[in-house]
Order: structure tokens, then sequence, then C-alpha cells
């Protein structure tokens, strides 16, 4: 009797494939084949082996084995099954989030290897009409260590140049520099700065690696040297031989932090974030999956690679919303982290100037140790932080005069300022002020966002665009202007009222013209006065050490949202914004303009202290029955028409209904049309999470086999980030 195996296909499916397994092949969980689908052949992973095969059904056979050995070792497979479990999401699709892209399309797992070259001999002796040649041998010259061939090609050299050069014997192949042998690893060249006495004191709180599982919620302060602290650890308590994952938000916007680490363990240290390419992707996986003692610094995604030797995890910026995915498999990459330290019995650190309400509540149940670090490192001193309140205040570009007036003593005094425009919910729109019309999108029910630089108004969710017109649509007066704050209009009124100072804009439209954040951030870089201007991007952990003052354009935008995290995720924002400032030696100063002057939010706020606030705003969790005190679901549809997406969700409302388990909804989303589809939710809420857990798989198993209608669709999402 040949054997059977039990695979899963990287496809939406909740369910797996059987296949018999050929005379004489053994496989095992995790390892990758190919096998006949339908008309095609698709790459699989096996789940099972030696399952019962199912009666009555003629089995095809695997065609053939990838690799002898399993893509995903255990540990990974039991992470990813109890991730689609946890999450609700198919587990083929699962499990394939762990390859690279060029395994999941059945390519071999072999390294890409770059070749390499080196100068040698004496380019003087090319013949004079061999100029090409002789400007290639100069430049490789430059580099002792070798360069990449892909390089070369890339400065405008051939590859029949440097074959010529290598007959010739002037070129020869170098070795890679990469991590080819071990003894390379662990040559760091810096003196690390001693830890503060603060720093000691958090540090010694840390766990050891022999204790096990552990996880501590580092608070720090902006600017307390959270990233110091981690260095030490790291330097002190991974093994030669160990591995250890550092996930952060998002490695583009902070390329200093990654340079921090490349000077403590130099080459050890590998990076995993979305702008590798497939080849560099696969490097990277098989160094993983091969157990070498690297020391990973990687965005959300990283946490699902098959870590062989994990002996450290940390999560930087814990409490940032980038680690939870919004698509597909709607997975919380810091959430997965502290399964994974679980899995391995090892210790994990998370850390944040602004923690999450979900870390902040299990530090203080005891299911987390607390470690507070409240004092700046070296000798900057915390930012004092003050409310501007502009009700009746005229504005330029959304800039009272007081804060004008704090920029310009700011640059007087030769410091640098950043203006922070809070855009959630405060993207300008053009209005007619005769008759009150604002340009909708025709295909979501959004205003469009009004772009100064190209005259034209844009759909932020989805691809729609219009040339701006000159007089309103509708009643055709003149007095049709742009209203709300964007950071364009503020860069202009900044360059109109400061004009022989740099103005630096960062936002997703500036850096995505002008390449990486570093090349616009150069200019801060300098030092000299300028001031930068722009959103979201720039509370993300830069270290400013010029930047004195922070204006926050306007405070307001999450105080009376609908939904439930604004509060802390606005407090987390300010917070974070106001950490840039002051990190040198000279003290910072933050102004934030609001109309609510007196909510008691922002005046808490004021004092700097976010746990303060954070016990607040988990009494107000609590009492509305909120996350973390309770766990919750939603179930989103979009289709054709309202009454389909409603019909599916109360559909879903009728599988809900169980003891214990509330059910809100269905109601249309807060924007209930987007690019045409009209989409609705349903929330499920209890104080029962494993209760939850089986009902939604039944739930899920149920509608898969359930026709909608055409065009329909459902998600899950469990322990969603935006409600
Ligand atoms: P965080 O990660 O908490 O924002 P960092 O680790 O980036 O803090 O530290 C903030 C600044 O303080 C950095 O410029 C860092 O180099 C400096 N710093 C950190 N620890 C020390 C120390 N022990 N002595 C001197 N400078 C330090
Ligand atoms: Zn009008
Ligand atoms: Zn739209």
């Amino acid at each position: 009797m040949p054997s059977t195996a039990r695979i899963a296909l990287n496809r939406p499916l909740r369910r797996l494939f059987d296949y018999i397994v050929p005379e004489g092949v053994t496989l095992t969980p995790g390892q990758r084949v190919k096998i006949p689908f339908g008309r095609q052949q698709a790459v699989g992973l096996v789940v099972e082996t030696e399952v019962a095969p199912p009666e009555g059904i003629s089995l095809k056979p695997v065609q053939s084995v990838l690799e002898k050995w399993s893509a995903l070792p255990s540990e990974t497979f039991q992470l990813l099954s109890w991730a689609s479990d946890y999450y609700q999401h198919p587990l083929g699709e699962c499990l394939f989030t762990a390859l690279p892209p060029a395994l999941r399309r059945g390519r071999p797992a072999l390294e890409k290897s770059e070749d390499w070259w080196q100068a040698c001999g004496n380019g003087a002796i090319l013949p004079a009409t061999a100029h090409k040649q002789k400007k290639l041998w100069d430049w490789v010259s430059q580099y002792d260590q070798g360069i990449k061939g892909s390089e070369i090609v890339k400065a405008g050299f051939t590859r029949a140049q440097l074959k010529a050069l290598h007959d010739k014997d002037l070129l020869k192949p170098a070795t890679t520099p990469g991590i080819s042998s071990q003894s390379q690893l662990y040559r760091a060249e810096v003196t690390a700065p001693t830890l503060s006495p603060a720093q000691t004191e958090a540090a010694c709180q840390l766990p050891s690696p022999d204790d096990g599982f552990n996880a501590s919620l580092l608070y720090g302060i902006t600017g307390s040297g959270k990233t110091e602290i981690y260095l030490h650890y790291l330097k002190k308590n991974l093994t030669a031989d160990g591995q250890a994952l550092v996930l952060v938000p998002e490695i583009n916007l902070t390329p200093q932090t990654v340079a921090r680490f490349k000077r403590y363990f130099g080459e050890r240290i590998l990076v995993w974030h979305s702008a590798l390419n497939d080849s560099e992707r696969l490097n990277v996986w098989l160094k993983v999956r091969n157990g070498e003692p690297i020391i990973l610094i990687g965005t959300r995604s990283a946490v699902l690679l098959p870590f062989k030797a994990l002996k450290t995890l940390i999560v930087d910026e814990e409490h940032d919303s980038s680690y939870k995915q919004g698509e597909g498999f709607r997975y919380s990459g810091r959430d997965v982290a502290v399964y994974r330290a679980h899995l391995n019995q090892c210790p994990i650190i998370l850390g944040s100037a602004t923690p999450s309400l979900e870390s902040y509540h299990n530090a203080l149940n005891g299911k987390y140790r607390l470690i507070r670090l409240e004092e700046r490192a070296g000798a900057a001193l915390p930012p004092s932080i003050s409310l501007l309140d502009i009700r009746s205040r005229p504005l330029e570009g959304g800039l009272s005069r007081p804060a004008l007036q704090a920029l310009q003593q700011t640059l007087d005094k030769g410091n640098q300022a950043l203006v922070f425009v809070n855009r959630r919910g405060f993207a300008p729109v053009m209005m007619c002020f005769d008759c009150g019309h604002m340009v909708e999108c025709p295909r979501c029910d959004t205003r469009l966002t009004y772009h100064r630089r190209d005259r034209a108004m844009r759909c932020h969710h989805c691809d729609y665009q219009t040339a701006a017109t000159e007089t309103c649509p509708k009643c055709k007066s003149q007095a049709f202007k742009p209203v709300g704050q964007g950071t364009e209009q503020t860069e202009d009124i900044l360059a109109a009222n400061f004009p022989t100072t740099p103005i630096v804009r960062v936002d997703r439209d500036s850096t995505q013209r002008k390449g990486s954040i570093q090349t616009i951030l150069q200019q801060v870089n300098t030092g000299e006065p300028c001031i930068l201007v722009g959103t979201q991007m720039l509370a993300k952990g830069h270290d400013f050490p010029n930047v004195t003052l922070v204006v926050v354009i306007n405070a307001d935008g999450g105080l009376f949202s609908v939904d439930f995290r604004a509060p802390e995720q606005l407090i987390q924002t300010l917070l974070q914004v106001s950490g840039r400032a002051g990190r040198g030696t000279k003290t910072g100063k933050v102004l934030v303009q609001t109309c609510h002057s007196d909510h008691p939010l922002l005046k808490a706020l004021c004092h700097g202290r976010y746990l303060s606030m954070a016990d607040q705003l988990l009494a107000e969790r609590e009492a509305g029955l909120f996350p973390p005190f309770r766990a919750m679901a939603i179930f989103r549809a979009e289709a054709d028409t309202m009454e389909q997406s409603l019909q599916i969700l109360d559909s879903i409302k009728r599988l809900a209904n169980a003891p214990g388990i509330e059910v809100w909804g269905p109601l249309p989303a807060l924007i209930a049309r987007r690019a045409d589809r009209h989409r609705a939710q349903l929330i499920l809420n209890t104080d029962r999470r494993k209760h939850l857990n089986s009902l939604l798989s039944r739930i899920c198993q149920t509608l898969e086999q359930q026709r909608i209608p055409k065009g329909a669709k459902w998600m899950i999402d469990v322990d969603p980030q935006e409600t």
C-alpha cells in the first residue's frame, strides 16, 4: 500500500489536498513538493504524512520533491499552524508566507551567488585604443575588497569588457566578503558607550537567556537609549551560535538604526524588508533557515521566517500599527513574536516610549515584566510640551502667530525646527465658499484631497484623480478654495515667512519623488538651521540632535473619532513627534495647536507622563467593553451593492448566535463605498477568547461552503487594528 500525504497549496482555500507518495520517497512536514493540480503543476508544502487515504477517490502521486530537507522546520511549522488557527486564515497561505517569492514559485533553494571582481596586474599595459577597458580597470582598482559584477554593469560597463580584462589577467574573481566564514562574524569595532546608571538599572532587569520564555515591556521615554540597551543585551547574552530577531516598524525610515547595529555586530547583521529583490530575499532566507548565527533586523513578516536557532526576540516601537498586516493574512507581527518566544522558550523584549494598551495591560496583570526608563540618555532632557489654543486666532497655512514667532526665535538661535501636520482626518479639500459644495470621489464615499503642486484632486482610497478647477463645479462661483491642512500648503507659508531658510518636506509624496528619506534628510544632518515639515513619517524613531522646537499644527484629529483606538494613537503620535525635540544638548520645546485646550487627554499630554494617560485610556476601554479587556473580531464584507454585503453579514450574525458572544452590527463601514464596492462590517466581542476562536473556525468553515453573490467577498480580522 503506498502512503498518502496531505499537502497545502498557496491558495485561499480552507482545505488541504491528498496525494500518493511515490515508492521510495519519504516526506516530512514543511517539505516542498511539486504536484499536479487540475491541469497545472503547483508547488505544495507537506502538512501531514501517513494519512488514511479517502475512500473511493483515486489520488494522483506527488510529482517530485523539491529538496530533501524541510523548508519549514518544525518550530516554524508549528508557529504558522497556530497563526492560521488564531487568525482564521487558510493554512496554505499562512505556510507560504514563510517562503521567499522564488521558493513559492518552485525555484531551487540555492543561493544565487554574486560574482565579485578584483583588479590585478598593471592596467597601464593596456593599449590607448582600449580606453573603455582602461577605465574599467581604474574603476575596479578603487575597491580593495573587490566589487560585485552587477555593480560593474550598473556603473555602465559591459560583461564583455569584464571578460576581456579577465582574459588579460587584469581582473580576477574575488572572494565574497559576505558571511562566508564564521570567523569574520564577530569583529565589531566600536567601543560601545557605557550605559548610564538608569540604563544599567533597566538592563539588569532584563531576563537572562536561560530563564526560558520571558516577555519584558521596556517602557523608555523617547531618547532614553532603548536601542543602546538592545545592543548591550545582545552583545552580552547572544551566544556565538545563536540567532536573534529584531523587529522594527519600517526600516527605510530609520536606516540609522541598522547602521548602529552594524557598527556593533558587523556582518552578523542582515536585514529583511519589502525593498529587497527576490534573490536578496532568497539569500537571507537561506541563512535564516540554515541556522547561521545572524541577527536579523526586519519588518513584520520577518517574524514568520524559518529560524533554526532563535535565541532572542526584540520588538522595537512595539505600539506601531504597521506590525498589523491589513490585508490577506491579517496577523500582528508583535503578537506572533510573543508566541514565538514562547515556542522557543526564549526571552522577548518589547520596547516603546508609548506602549500599546495591550502590552501595558499585560504588564499590569503580570504577564510581562515592566521595565521603566524615564530619563533621557546623555545630557538631554525631556522636552517641555505646551498647548496653544487656536480658537479665533488667524492662521496662515495652519500656523498661528505665536507658532511662527517661536519658529523665528528657534532659527535665530541657529537651531532647527519641525512642523508636524497630523494628517489623519485633516487632508485639504476644495470647498465652495458660496454654496458649500465639496468635490467627492465618484467611486468612494470620501472627498477628494487637493494637491496643490500639480493642481490635482485625488482620492486617497482608490486611484481616482482629476484636475482641480478654478471655479465651483456646481455653482461656478470663484470662491472655490482649499480648506483643511496639507503639508504642501504649510510648506508654502513657511517658505514665504522664512525666505532664507531651507524648508524640508517629508511625506509620502516627497519621499516617493526624491527617493529615500535619507537624501531628504541630508539637509537636516548638516545641522544648519532649517524647518522640517511633514506627516507621521517624521514621528518615527529619528534622531535629529539640532531640532529644538516641534510645532504640532492640529492635535484634534483623534479626539472625537468613532474608532476606539483613536485617542491612544493620537497620544502616541504626539508624544513620539514631541520626542524628536531636544535630543542633543539643547532643551526642546513642543507647541501643540488645538481648539480643545481643556480636553483632559491633551492636558495630561503636557505632563508627558504616558503611563498615567495609558491608565486613563485603559479605564475607558474597560468601561466600553473594548480590547484588551475583551477579545474582538470583525467580519467585513464587500459587494456590488450594500444590500448584498449586509446580507452576507446577517447570515454570519445568525451563525454567531452563541452565549457570551456579543454581536454589533452589521453596519456600513466608515467609508461605506470604496472604488465602487459597498462595504459593511460585523463586530464580535467577548470575554471568552477560546470560545470565540472555535466559534470563528466553525463560521469560516460554514461560510466557505456557502454560495455568495458573484463578486462579493467576506474577510475576517481577529484583533483588528481598525474598526
Ligand atoms: P531610543 O531608542 O530610546 O530613542 P537611543 O538608543 O536612540 O534611544 O538613544 C538616544 C540618543 O542617546 C542616541 O543618540 C544615542 O547614541 C545616545 N545614547 C544612548 N545611550 C547613551 C549612553 N549611555 N551614553 C551616551 N549617549 C547615549
Ligand atoms: Zn459652489
Ligand atoms: Zn475613490
